[in-house]
């Protein structure tokens, strides 16, 4: 119940809650949102913090969900599992395991609690596939006046479209029901790609691979390839060795490319053939394992970053933009641009909502200038309708984002029905959905 500071993982939000609460219950969870009813106070529930937007601030009660973590019920044959809102990707992926099921898709890290990551319409990539919201079957949220509601295709359809990609707006999640499958191995190969060839091929390549994506350094002349792929059941994992795994992944990806970004920062003329280097000295590696241990990656070096939707069609005009740009910006760009593609959802507030979406990533290491890159890329890649993720860094408002959404009024409305008083309001929402009318 103390206060404390809270901050983000990328330290771009912080937060001074005039208390915490820490609940291990649904019946804790309700009484936390109605002791701040009465006393006034706005509400948010808490995830790992690995948002970069000031999405999850607390101004007044925070509702740290770490407490009510694990998996409450399985059911192998259907694939049904209903989880606690506070638990991570991580230890559900775990769990999952012993269950020999698996998510579908994931993102690239597993330090996210699943409701947060559902909140932003978090999402991995695959052509056919879309984000971790679109796997859920039903939620339990905890409304404004405490009472708690069951949502799904078929109970409240309306609180379901809304609550999936929800932002945290409109009730606390305390389970989510996802639709898992068989637990699967899958076979990746990984290596540079000159990138004309990649965008040559990408609509091809997107398609034939379960998951495809691309990282793109942007002074350099080749991508980083990733194709993921199911083998077939019963084929056993072959993955890289120990010794590799930490040489490649922990030594090269991480402690290498800290020092690089390092000596980046102190010495900016330096960052162009820095990121050159790291883009030529990329090998590939092929392997095969546990689904995911090949989505998840570990990321020890700290970045700034905003991610666009795009129509996937414009994904070819939008790069080539970005191309043409970014080496001329005053200060220069450390990280690669990353690419991804997810199927068409019917989510309100998902950033695939009716269309098949390509994303572009963009990152910067901390503590260097970013802002007037992250600028250039939003007008860049506004022109087309691009749409932000919610938990990464955007200056779009409700006016901008109400365009860009068909269904954005329609998650006011139902968010007006069951937060009337804005119990759930911090200063990203009144931006992001406008004042209440
Ligand atoms: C290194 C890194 C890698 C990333 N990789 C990816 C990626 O591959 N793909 C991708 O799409 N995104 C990615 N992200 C973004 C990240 O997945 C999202 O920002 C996600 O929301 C973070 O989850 P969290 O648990 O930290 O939630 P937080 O950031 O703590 O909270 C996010 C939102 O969820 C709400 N929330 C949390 N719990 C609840 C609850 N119980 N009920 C209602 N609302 C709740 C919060 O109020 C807030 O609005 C990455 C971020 C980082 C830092």
């Amino acid at each position: 119940m103390a206060a404390g500071q809270w901050r983000n993982w990328a330290g771009t939000a912080i937060a001074n809650p005039l208390r915490w609460h820490r609940p291990n219950d649904p019946g804790q969870i309700a009484e936390a949102i109605t002791s701040a009813e009465r006393d006034g106070y706005t509400v948010r529930a808490v995830g790992s913090g690995h948002s970069f937007t000031p999405i999850a601030v607390a101004e007044q009660v925070a509702i740290d969900l770490s407490g009510w973590s694990g998996i409450i019920a399985a059911e192998t044959r259907s694939g049904l599992v209903t989880v606690r809102s506070g638990t991570t990707l991580r230890a559900l992926n775990a769990g999952l395991a012993t269950l020999g099921l698996a998510l579908e898709n994931l993102g690239d890290i597993d330090a996210q609690t699943i409701a947060g990551a559902i909140s932003t319409g978090t999402h991995g990539t695959g052509a056919r596939l879309g984000g971790l919201a679109t796997q859920i079957e039903a939620l339990e949220l905890v409304l404004a006046d405490g009472s708690t509601v069951s949502c799904s295709a078929t109970e409240r359809p309306e609180v379901f479209n809304a609550a999936r990609v929800g932002l945290g707006a409109l009730g606390v999640i305390s389970t989510v029901t996802l639709r898992c499958v068989p637990a699967f191995v899958l076979s990746a190969q990984e290596g540079p790609e000159p990138l004309e060839q990649v965008l040559d091929g990408f609509e091809q390549q997107a398609d034939a691979n379960d998951h495809f994506e691309f990282y793109w350094f942007p002074y350099g002349r080749k991508a980083l390839v990733k194709r993921n792929n199911r083998v077939p059941a019963g084929t056993a994992p072959q993955p890289l060795s120990a010794l590799r795994q930490y040489v490649e992944y922990e030594i090269m990806e991480n402690r290498m490319f800290e020092l690089l970004c390092r000596l980046g920062r102190a010495v900016p003329p330096l960052v162009r053939p820095l990121n050159q280097l790291s883009s030529s000295v990329l090998s590939p590696r092929s392997y095969s394992d546990h689904s995911h241990r090949v989505f998840v990656t570990s990321r020890t070096v700290r970045f700034v970053e905003s991610e666009y939707a795009i129509p996937r069609e414009a994904l070819g005009e939008v790069l080539g933009e970005l191309r043409r740009q970014v080496p001329r910006l005053a200060d220069p760009v450390m990280f690669p641009v990353e690419v991804r593609v997810a199927a068409a959802d019917d989510i309100w507030l998902s950033t695939a909502n009716g269309r098949d979406s390509a994303y572009l990533a963009i990152h910067q290491y901390v503590g260097m200038p970013y802002r007037s890159y992250f600028d250039l890329f939003e007008s860049i890649v506004g022109a087309v309708g691009g749409r932000p993720h919610w938990g990464k860094m955007h200056s779009l408002d409700d006016e901008r984002l109400r365009e860009r959404y068909p269904r954005f009024d329609d998650f006011r409305r139902v968010r007006a029905e069951v937060d009337p008083a804005g119990r759930f309001d911090n200063a990203y929402l009144r931006k992001v959905l406008g004042p209440r009318t």
